[in-house]
């Protein structure tokens, strides 16, 4: 026998009200009873963004929703910002490549925030040239949030239009779409809204819009206004991902109830335990500053092996957390607590890290990391 347990950010664990949804008799999308289920989430979908605007689902994994951004704003030849703070910062820099569009790169160091005011230069250096700036709200690959409202008010006076990829932040941890001044938020489904992937989401500004009507590069299946057609008849453009529709509205239904105050404070809670056991068991976070609520990103100790860290506790112990990326390969562990995470699945995560620490050698209090975590849950 053997009990898994999904602390990795992307995919997460699912609630048992989305898979029973999920074991419902499909029903045909041209129907009343579908209409239903489009419109409820599109409700669902704004109040998690915190927007007014129209929320876009697409049949595709989140980075299809990133190349929806893309494509749908810009022209072969424009100039835009791309902040590489991590892997993720990279793809928009390679997705708006692959279009032919101009990319003044910001790069920051794994593990660091960018700085607003960086963002802010770049605009005022293009004179004005720069058409979109594309960010991330929760770097997976690193661990850290960046302060979006932050840059968004520095974004929000120039022409360029904000797009930020809240694929692993949004349901986890606090983003006011509209209130922070973001034109385009994307998205996707096996993250902080406790579904399996497959739908991608993106929502527009009216300034996003005005941009996407000059737009020129070449798009077909991820094209908005088509989207925006359908959906103003409560429909879509194509056979949408029905059954993952329908689960998302018990995952809305969940988050609704909850409210996203309590969700937020949940994420934060759960991270801080992770935090504080970490701490406890002797490890540095790769983003002391910045450390996200919705992944931790955890140094590993000279003569640890990471990939093998990793391993052992998946294959032998059934507890799957992920590893570093790229130069950070083998020598960091990612813990996520996104999503259908509660106390005790940390707790397992943790006591695991333990475990698996002890076997390799590594010199610590064995029990510390849980009972630091027990003592952020006990307050
Ligand atoms: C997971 C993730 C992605 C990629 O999403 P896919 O669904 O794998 O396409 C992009 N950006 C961030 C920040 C992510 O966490």
């Amino acid at each position: 026998m053997r009990k898994n347990y999904l602390l990795t950010p992307g995919p997460t664990p699912l609630p048992p009200q989305v898979c029973g949804a999920m074991a419902r008799p499909i029903i045909h999308h041209r129907t009343p009873q579908f209409q239903a289920e489009l419109k409820e989430a599109e409700e669902g979908l704004k109040y998690v963004f915190q927007t007014v605007n129209d929320v876009y689902m697409f049949a595709s994994s989140g980075t299809g929703a990133m190349e929806a951004a893309v494509v749908n704003l810009l022209s072969p030849g424009d100039t835009v910002v791309t902040v590489e703070a991590g892997k993720f910062g990279e793809r928009w820099t390679d997705i708006c490549k692959a279009y032919g569009i101009i990319c003044e790169v910001i790069r920051v160091p794994w593990g660091q925030a960018v700085n607003p005011a960086d963002i802010a230069a770049k605009i005022e250096a293009s004179g004005n040239k720069v058409k979109a700036v594309f960010t991330t709200l929760c770097e997976t690959s690193t661990g850290v949030t960046h302060d979006i409202r932050a840059i968004g008010s520095v974004v929000k006076d120039t022409p360029a239009v904000l797009v930020v990829d809240a694929i692993s932040g949004l349901g986890a941890i606090p983003l006011a779409t509209d209130a922070w001044s973001c034109d385009v938020v994307v998205s996707g489904s096996q993250k902080g809204l406790m579904l399996p992937p497959g739908l991608g989401f993106i929502s527009v500004s009216a300034k996003a819009w005005k941009l996407a009507g000059n737009s020129k590069c070449p798009r077909y299946y991820f094209d908005l206004t088509k989207a925006k057609k359908a959906l103003e008849k409560n429909d879509t453009a194509y056979t949408p991902a029905i059954t993952l529709i329908i689960a998302l509205n018990e995952a809305l239904r969940i988050m609704k109830q909850d409210t996203m105050e309590k969700v937020f404070a949940r994420h934060k809670k759960m991270a801080d335990a992770v935090r504080a056991a970490v701490a406890a068991m002797g490890l540095k976070l790769l983003a002391a500053d910045a450390s996200s609520d919705v992944v931790t990103a955890v140094k590993l100790p000279d003569g640890i092996d990471g990939e093998k860290l990793v391993k052992t506790m998946r294959d032998t112990y059934g507890v799957t957390i992920a590893g570093g990326q790229d130069a950070l390969k083998g020598k960091l562990v990612r813990i996520a607590h996104m999503g259908y995470i509660e106390e005790f699945d940390i707790i397992a995560g943790i006591s695991c890290l333990e475990k698996v620490l002890a076997q390799m050698g590594y010199g610590f209090i064995l029990g510390a990391g849980v009972k630091a975590a027990e003592e952020v849950f006990l307050k």
